[in-house]
């Protein structure tokens, strides 16, 4: 079923009681997950546009991230293959994972104790990162390269430092961002619904 993204109700504070908090609205994991979702579309890779979103104990977000080059590195210059002779001609030398780039974005202080929510399941680099950087755990989407050696090293990090993981189970397949929705009836209080 399409989920569709609506008036915030549960915000309203002048909400009439007779008038019961909407149904329709994102849960914390699904808006994190979808807000990491979000940002992957920013992503410039042909083959594969990863996102993350780091959240600290109180459900507010402190670092966006989604796979590029690195700053001032032109995408345009750089290749995105996945394989090539040379591996210089490949992406894998120069890209920035989701993970680096948010935890790099942080606007707090630091991030430790905080989740990530990411598409992925985060590759040993990335899990190198996540511990260092004190994130207490990791929700991921998918962990479609289980079997690779990155992704077994990462566990192997990761159950070593103690660092919890998770797969996101969605109620939902889809979020539907519609800019026309805020032109519906019945936004404004008192309005007819
Ligand atoms: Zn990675």
């Amino acid at each position: 079923p399409t989920r569709r993204i609506q008036t915030p109700r549960r915000q309203s504070t002048d909400t009439p009681a007779s008038q019961t908090p909407g149904e329709d609205y994102l849960e914390w994991p699904e808006y994190f997950m979808a807000v990491a979702f979000l940002s992957a579309q920013r992503s410039k890779d042909p083959n594969s546009q990863v996102g993350a979103c780091i959240v600290n104990q109180e459900n507010k977000i402190v670092g966006i991230g989604y796979n590029g080059m690195p700053n001032g590195c032109d995408d345009d210059l750089l290749p995105w293959s996945r394989s090539a002779d040379d591996r210089l001609d490949t992406k894998y030398p120069y890209v920035c994972h989701a993970e680096l780039n948010a935890i790099m974005n942080k606007n707090s202080a630091d991030v430790k104790g905080c989740s990530m929510y990411v598409a992925l399941f985060p590759c040993n680099e990335c899990a190198k990162l996540i511990i260092q950087a004190g994130l207490k755990e990791v929700i991921y989407l998918s962990d479609k390269y289980h079997d690779t050696p990155e992704m077994t090293a990462s566990r192997r990090l990761l159950n070593m430092a103690g660092i919890q993981y998770r797969q996101f189970e969605p109620k939902r397949t889809q979020v539907v961002i519609d800019f026309n929705s805020i032109n519906q009836a019945g936004m404004l209080n008192g309005a007819t619904n």
